[in-house]
């Protein structure tokens, strides 16, 4: 079987990218980088151009909402909240092509007229078991059993590392971290880059690759650290939603081990982590995301903010929505809040702002 490398053109991917999921024409960089509209966050033609495709990797990045790396399955996905099978589907009919990877041997036939303009209707029924298939645990096998000094170096004990199965693929340079669903399967292998070249071509985090195949995920179809952290998220009905991985480690330590973070891996939250949470009984939500501006009075800190209110208000009734907030200047731009030591985390937890309460359920027919 052949893989989406071996068998997508860069035409094909301006097909499905504009054709297939509303992007004006792109903005052709000249690098072998083709930007497109965010579709994977934005509704067709509504989005900025900061969608960027790699030719020589063929991955995108959203540099705005999602600022995360994708391949074109994953963006099929995002955008229309569709199933990994149904976006292979989709991809076929805009390129009568069939790009084959795990998980895609079999077509759901009555589902073969997918389009954007079901965009809603696909958003709502987001079935997030269907969204990730498992991979072998061999895959872990190919790295070194080594844990990254400079994330140790960073803050996050040893002990963390290891739990989290962190290892380092010396070769290629990367640390590989592993995701795993809520049933504890593996379902794919992010690398961070430590090479430069790599990180400044805007590739720092990645589904690494196997042969001729990306380990990647969807991730807005899953939580990482669900697999550890779901039986004393279940236990205490609360949960601290970080962006990145690394902050679920570092929790890991400031908690003693009571860990109740996951990571969206991203800066949105879709409808499937929604459901993730709701599952679990959760009653309340912290949303810890990174600082994204550098004056509390400035324009970019209140839109920001607004920002947070939004994402806070997309979770259901049962659920208080909590969100940190850097008033003090105690952290810097683009860092995690809990990037600056447990202290400072300590004070932002405790200075946490509400958006919403939770609503009791008892009310509901009154
Ligand atoms: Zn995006």
């Amino acid at each position: 079987m052949k893989t989406i490398k071996e068998e997508l053109t860069t035409r094909d991917i301006v097909k499905i990218v504009c054709t297939g999921l509303g992007s004006g024409a792109p903005i052709d960089n000249k690098n072998g980088v083709l930007q497109f509209q965010t579709v994977c966050h934005n509704r067709p033609g509504e989005g900025s151009y900061k969608l960027y495709y790699y030719t020589s990797t063929q991955l995108f990045h959203c540099y705005t909402e999602c600022s995360a790396s994708f391949d074109v399955l994953e963006l099929v996905q995002r955008a229309t909240g569709c199933t990994l099978p149904k976006a292979g589907e989709f991809i076929r009919q805009i390129t009568g092509k069939y790009p084959g990877r795990r998980g895609f041997d079999f077509i759901d036939q009555e589902e073969n007229n997918l389009h954007w303009e079901d965009y809603d209707k696909k958003v709502a029924d987001v079935d997030c078991s269907e969204k990730n298939s498992p991979i072998s645990t061999h895959y872990l096998k190919l790295y070194d059993d080594k844990v990254p000094y400079i994330w140790h170096k960073e803050g996050i004990s040893i002990k963390a590392l290891q739990k989290f199965n962190i290892k380092v693929d010396y070769a290629n340079m990367k640390i590989i971290i592993p995701h795993w669903d809520k049933n504890n399967n593996l379902i794919g292998i992010r690398g961070r880059a430590l090479n430069p070249c790599e990180v400044l071509s805007g590739n720092k985090y990645m589904p690494v690759k196997c042969g001729t195949e990306y380990l990647a995920h969807s991730l807005g179809g899953n939580l990482y650290g669900i697999n550890f952290n779901c039986d004393k998220i279940k236990e205490t009905k609360k949960v601290v939603l970080f962006e990145g991985e690394k902050s679920v480690m570092k929790y890991e330590d400031w908690s003693n081990g009571e860990n109740i973070s996951l990571a969206v891996c991203g800066s949105s939250i879709s409808a499937c982590q929604i459901q993730l949470l709701e599952e679990m009984g959760v009653e309340e939500v912290i949303i810890a995301f990174d600082k994204m501006f550098t004056d509390n009075s400035s324009k970019e800190a209140k839109e920001y903010r607004s920002k947070l209110v939004k994402l806070g208000l997309k979770f259901p009734a049962s659920m208080a929505v909590y969100y940190l907030w850097d008033d003090n200047n105690l952290i810097e731009y683009k860092n995690a809040p809990i990037d600056h030591g447990h202290k400072v985390f300590s004070l932002l937890m405790k200075m946490k702002k509400m958006i919403k309460g939770k609503m009791d359920s008892g009310d509901k027919n009154i």
